[in-house]
């Protein structure tokens, strides 16, 4: 928990899930650009598994949704990861952040 010190509030619940998360999915996405948030036009950068079916979401819907979708019955989900960064206290892995650019994701 050292690396807490220098955040001035503690993790939320949900910080802390998806630091799990992140540290449990596949650094694959099983996602291609092709796939479409089921709410907009913009490219899905989460997929949520229930059991009756998938839910595709762009950044900016799955932060949206984000909690009210995690506290479903979904049996498995996975995040891009670079899509949480704008969750506070949420680590996210370093990558290359240059962006391929579809333009469409970004709210
Ligand atoms: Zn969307």
């Amino acid at each position: 928990m050292t690396n807490t010190a220098t955040l001035e509030k503690p993790l939320s619940p949900l910080a802390i899930q998806l630091n799990e998360a992140l540290k449990a999915q596949d650094p694959a996405s099983p996602l291609n650009r092709q796939t479409i948030c089921d709410r907009c036009p913009g490219a899905a950068q989460a997929i949520f598994t229930y059991e009756r079916g998938d839910i595709y979401l762009c950044g900016h819907h799955m932060r949206a949704n984000l909690a009210t979708v995690l506290d479903g019955p979904v049996t498995s989900y996975w995040i891009e990861p670079s899509e949480l960064g704008h969750i506070r206290g949420v680590g996210v892995p370093e990558q290359d952040f240059t962006r391929a650019g579809d333009g469409l994701t970004d709210a």
